[in-house]
């Protein structure tokens, strides 16, 4: 189930995402899509927050992903701009971080579609000048809750 917001300021969305970590459980996959400069790692950042920690959430582009630790859930920040496919990802074990009992969050996951599991939550972004617009598919079991944090959010 899709639901839509719009943020006026990287603040606004850090504060959206910071909210939206209160809904997340062990075993969460977020996908991230959007161009660059979107607002994906500004959103990552955030929930990174959010969640209770005080890592530095940076782009992991040229690791392919970041760990953060010290919140309720460890995230497993992934930047799969640099992969060419899905095989390349799972040749390289890194679907092993999707059963490690965090939250995964994967920017540009069109590269990996075909082996994101069911019942991930997918967000995408698009927007300009410091308007950015947030498509959000929900689980419909915490669809709910999302919808009052977005209308918390006066959009
Ligand atoms: P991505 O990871 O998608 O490439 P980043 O989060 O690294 O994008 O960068 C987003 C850029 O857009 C930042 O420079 C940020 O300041 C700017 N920005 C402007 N308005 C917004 C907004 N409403 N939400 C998020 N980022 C915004
Ligand atoms: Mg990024």
């Amino acid at each position: 189930m899709k639901i839509d917001l719009k943020t006026s300021s990287p603040e606004q969305t850090e504060q959206f995402a910071a909210s939206f970590a209160a809904l997340l459980k062990a075993g969460d996959i977020i996908t991230l899509d959007g161009d660059l400069g979107a607002g994906k790692t500004c959103f990552t950042r955030g929930l990174v927050k959010g969640l209770g920690s005080d890592a530095m959430v940076s782009s992991p582009t040229f690791t392919i992903v970041n760990e953060y630790e010290g919140g309720r859930l460890n995230v497993y920040h992934f930047d799969t701009y640099r992969l060419g496919d899905s095989e390349e990802f799972l040749m390289s074990g890194l679907d092993e971080y999707f059963y490690q009992g965090g939250v995964s969050v994967i920017e540009w996951s069109s590269i990996i579609t075909d082996i994101i599991p069911a019942g991930s939550i997918g967000i995408d972004i698009t927007g300009n000048g410091d308007e950015r617009y947030f498509s959000v598919d929900m689980p419909e079991d915490r669809f709910d809750a999302l919808k009052t944090i977005v209308e918390e959010m006066g959009s």
